[in-house]
């Protein structure tokens, strides 16, 4: 199959069928955390929580990294404006660099409505400011701000702490930020080689060979490489590399199948080399005891308010009866039927309900009406 990029099929398909799928999920959680009420106090702590933390890397960004513009690091301001037109994207994020000790990464984030772009230095000394490796990372990390990876993160938040979906989401959504940065990129040679780079480091070239690399992810197939793919957040470099060769060679990568068994090990391993695994447990947790706490004041406040109903009922019942037995002069322990008080109770006595369920028993005169659940009117008032 043909696969030449052009700016309607960077996205992959994977990533819009993960979408639905954890938006589906997230929408049931979502209206479950509406209806059950505590739950939503909890995320908004969190995200609260989370909103301050990203403030404080975007000012650490802001005072410790070097923003490049026309003044500092023009050649990469460039870089990064041609790159942002290529995408079709208007609103140029701000781009930092930042010493990281000999590591190689670089991330998006996002606050208060501003994008941010940041790549550490030793990315920068290893592609260069105005290189094809550069242009794909770029590229990269303006795939994450094209798509909205991170607001969407927020939303899909429920759906995404299904172990197997979260994962497969977001490596989804690293495969179209490939993409986005291979079409980016003047040069494929230069996104594989920038990808070469991430797996065996800076003296590259020479030694490593793409293609053969790529066969890593065709032939490493069994079990715990599989485990280990499905509780990746990202593709695995082999993978990713094996994806650019076949866009160098114009066809779609064909997916290699996995174990099976990986499948239920990765449902029940969180953690591991799975980097929301940790998070989930502390989220799950956390809610688990804060629900432990405001469930059962919940169920309280709830019952308290039908047996409330369940009185105010039978006082009208208790009131309709007194008229009607001083109306026809009925004497202690006479019954009262249904018909009897209805012209009294002003509506039909079956549509009387008690809120939990009970039905209602008229009773002699003398004797308090009476709830199956909640027992007789004077039982209600002991139990107040
Ligand atoms: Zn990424
Ligand atoms: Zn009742």
């Amino acid at each position: 199959m043909h696969d030449s990029l052009n700016l309607s099929n960077l996205t992959e398909p994977r990533e819009i069928t993960y979408y639905r799928l954890a938006l589906c999920i997230s929408i049931i959680g979502w209206l479950i955390c509406v209806v059950t009420i505590s739950p939503i106090l909890i995320i908004g702590i969190v995200a609260l929580l989370a909103w301050l933390g990203n403030g404080l890397l975007v000012a650490q960004i802001k005072a410790d990294a070097v923003k490049a513009d026309a003044d500092q690091l023009p050649e990469l301001a460039n870089t990064l404006a041609r790159v942002c037109e290529k995408l079709g994207i208007r609103e140029i994020p701000e781009l930092y660099i930042l010493q990281s000790g000999g590591m190689l990464n670089a991330f998006a984030t996002r606050h208060s409505g501003r994008h941010f772009v940041v790549v550490y230095s030793e990315m920068l000394e290893t592609y260069g400011p105005d290189s094809a490796e550069m242009e794909f990372l770029l590229g990269h990390e303006l795939g994450h701000i094209k798509r909205s990876h991170l607001r969407k993160r927020f939303l899909l938040w429920p759906g995404l702490l299904f172990p197997l979906l979260g994962n497969a989401y977001s490596r989804a959504c690293e495969s179209s930020c490939d993409r986005h940065g291979a079409f980016a990129s003047s040069d494929i040679e230069g996104a594989i080689n920038a990808m070469m780079v991430l797996a065996g480091g800076r003296p590259t070239d020479v030694a490593m060979n793409p293609s053969a690399f790529a066969l890593q992810y065709t032939h490493q197939r069994g079990f715990f490489v599989s485990w280990y793919e499905l509780i990746s957040g990202y593709p695995t470099l082999s993978q990713r590399v094996a994806a650019l060769v076949a866009i160098r060679e114009g066809h779609s990568l064909s997916r290699a199948g996995r174990n099976l068994l990986a499948y239920p090990f990765a449902l029940f391993s969180l953690g591991g080399a799975a980097s929301g695994g940790a998070n989930m447990m502390i989220t799950i947790a956390m809610i688990g005891m804060l629900s432990a706490i405001a469930i059962p004041s919940f169920v309280k406040a709830r019952d308290n308010g039908q047996r409330a109903a369940c009185l105010n009922t039978m006082e009208m019942i208790n009131e309709a009866k007194e008229s009607c037995a001083s109306q026809f002069s009925y004497q202690l322990g006479n019954a009262i039927s249904e018909a009897d008080i209805e012209p009294f109770l002003g509506c039909d006595f079956a549509t009387l309900k008690c809120r939990k369920g009970g039905d209602y028993t008229i009773n002699p005169v003398g004797d308090a009406p009476e709830c199956s659940v909640h027992g007789t009117l004077n039982e209600q008032y002991r139990s107040r």
